[in-house]
């Protein structure tokens, strides 16, 4: 039995609650659009944003003279000549309009002297990145923007909803979308004059990641299936000092970073010696190394054998005193004690996590697609912060390009009288949704964590031929495993929450876009960034250049090589 899809019209489609989502929505009604706002997860607490506790980077110039070409300086220099300049420039400059509207509406930037303050963190020329409270950002700017759409009639909002397909009308534009309610099974199409796609990142393909469960790089796969072409997928950022030892409950394995810029943290190797200035730091007794450059130095410790027990490193805040400890965190020390941690005492071990990715979605300045009526912003657009992104770039990037597209949205959504999807135009994809018979015999989840494993080993920060080409072998023998159709969804009988059909779903897409890094990560015969591959280790400048990922009758095309890569 195939279950009638329910259906919806709207304006403007958003897909995905995140800062990008939110900000997308709020400007497309601003713009005068009817807006819907869908999430696979609850709204505005599913993806990275709400577990972002760290810093926004913005050139304010409150307290320190800054201006947004300084920001734009620095963020080129972290991209090793790959950053979309459009893309940086549009990043930079209303970075600080998006920091102050969110001022206004009450976010609650800490603030010194009656100024929003900045702290200095690697990569940034000057204190450039603002925070709330400890460290509360992301949940803060993400309970602001759930509160103003809250005020706002124009906005429909729902969870729960997951997107399996974008789908084109009869002119070739997108249309809207097919996915599925998880609660219920019901399959679900919208149509909508105008798409923003803003679904976040994927480093869930990743064994140690800091992802949330949705974070499996959906858009990526949407947007290649739809037939966009996504730039610089070997660019997967590993953030260097993931928590890693002694366990830690209830807390960001990434919350390390603003305790080492307030409090200056040692990294140690395994026999308890600093080790960064062998890797380019000019400081000795503390770390200050860019993300790729201290993922890289821990790596080489930790293979030379003198990594710490738990195969990473040690990050030491015994130099500060219980009462520094307190001044700079407050509450977060008395989370630290529950979880028997005592800084003062012990150093804690860390290790690299991969934590953001750099490519995506083509995207002009105004947030526009390749496809007609598909705008994107956030974590899935590509380009912005080239081969590696500065801390902080990524919370304002979700902002300003959300902004952006929900304002270029309403403006395209105006231009069409009005959009059907008709039965042709969706059948395939809600046939898909159906599903067929497959699939019930599968353990998911063992392959989910087969997959990380195989990214992990085989894809990580430092790569070979040898390796990739074995991961595209066991990835592709995955992929047979998983077969054509998901598992079949049986109406309104079947129990909700099916939550081995959604691995399904998230593995189908979470294989192409492991594919899309890996193939990428091969063709890219040089290292640059946080792509760096060990049988090439220099950086050429034949490839300063980008290459595109499309999906043509099914088949992953790469492009971009220059023509002395393909030759040799
Ligand atoms: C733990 C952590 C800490 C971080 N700290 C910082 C920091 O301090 N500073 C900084 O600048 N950056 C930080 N980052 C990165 C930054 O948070 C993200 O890049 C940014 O928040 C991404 O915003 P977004 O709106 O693009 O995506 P997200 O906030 O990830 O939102 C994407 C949304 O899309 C939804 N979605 C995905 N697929 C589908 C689908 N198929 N159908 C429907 N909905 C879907 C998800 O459920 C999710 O809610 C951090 C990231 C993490 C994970």
């Amino acid at each position: 039995m195939t279950a009638d899809p329910v259906t919806i019209e709207t304006d403007v489609l958003v897909i995905g609650s995140g800062a990008a989502g939110m900000y997308a929505a709020i400007e497309a009604s601003r713009g005068g659009a009817c807006v819907f706002l869908i999430d696979r997860s609850l709204i505005g607490r599913g993806g990275a944003t709400v577990m972002a506790q760290m810093t926004v980077a913005v050139a304010l110039g409150e307290e320190v003279p800054d201006a947004p070409r300084h920001h734009y300086d620095d963020t080129i220099t972290a991209g090793r000549g790959l950053c979309d300049e459009r893309l940086t420039q549009l990043l930079c400059e209303e970075a600080p309009a998006c920091i102050r509207e969110l001022d206004g509406w009450g976010v609650g930037w800490a603030r010194k002297d009656n100024h929003i303050t900045a702290t200095t963190v690697p990569g940034h020329d000057r204190p450039r990145c603002v925070y709330v409270d400890f460290i509360n950002t992301g949940p803060a700017v993400s309970k602001t923007l759930r509160t103003v759409m809250a005020r706002n009639k124009d906005i429909r909002k729902a969870g729960d909803i997951c997107v399996t397909d974008l789908v084109a009308g009869t002119d070739g534009a997108i249309a809207g979308a097919v996915g599925w309610h998880v609660g219920s099974g019901a399959p679900v199409t919208i149509a909508a004059k105008a798409t923003v796609l803003a679904t976040g990142g994927l480093t869930r393909i990743y064994r140690r990641n800091s992802a949330s469960l949705n974070m499996g790089g959906d858009g990526y796969a949407l947007a290649l299936r739809a037939g966009a072409s996504l730039i610089d997928m070997e660019f997967v950022q590993f953030f260097p000092i993931g928590h890693l030892a002694p366990r830690l409950v209830g807390m960001d394995p990434i919350m390390w970073d603003p305790f080492r810029y307030k409090l200056g943290g040692r990294l140690l190797n395994g026999r308890m010696e600093e080790f960064t200035s062998r890797y380019g730091s000019d400081e000795d007794g503390k770390y200050v190394l860019p993300r790729d450059l201290a993922t890289y130095a821990i790596f080489k410790e930790v293979e030379a054998g003198c990594g710490s027990p738990h195969g990473g490193a040690y990050l030491s805040f015994e130099h500060c005193s219980a009462a520094a400890l307190r001044a700079a965190f407050g509450p977060v020390i008395d989370r630290l004690a529950a979880n028997n941690i005592d800084l003062t005492r012990m150093p804690v071990e860390v290790a690299p996590i991969a934590h953001y990715h750099m490519g995506g979605v083509i995207a002009d300045a105004h947030m526009q697609t390749e496809l007609a009526g598909l705008f994107a912003a956030g974590e899935v657009v590509g380009g912005a912060n080239g081969a590696n992104r500065l801390s902080g770039n990524a919370i304002t990037e979700a902002l300003v390009f959300g902004r952006c597209a929900g304002r270029s949205a309403a403006a395209y959504a105006k231009t069409i009288a009005r959009r059907d999807l008709y039965q042709h135009d969706t059948h395939a994809a809600l046939d898909f949704v159906n599903g067929g018979n497959g699939g019930r015999d599968l353990n998911t989840a063992a392959m989910v964590a087969r997959l990380q494993a195989i990214m992990a080993d085989e894809v990580g920060p430092f790569r070979t031929a040898t390796k990739l080409e074995r991961a595209l072998l066991e990835i592709a023998a995955l992929a047979d495993e998983l077969g054509e159709l998901p598992p079949h969804h049986t109406g309104a009988a079947e129990p909700g929450f099916d939550l081995q059909r959604l691995e399904w779903f998230d593995l189908r897409n979470m294989l192409v876009v492991a594919r899309a890094v890996t193939r990428s990560a091969l063709a890219r015969t040089e290292s640059r960034g946080a792509h760096q591959r060990e049988d090439c280790p220099q950086m050429l400048s034949a490839w300063r250049r980008h290459q595109r990922v499309r999906l043509i009758d099914g088949v992953l095309q790469v492009a971009g090589a220059p023509a002395e890569a393909l030759v040799s």
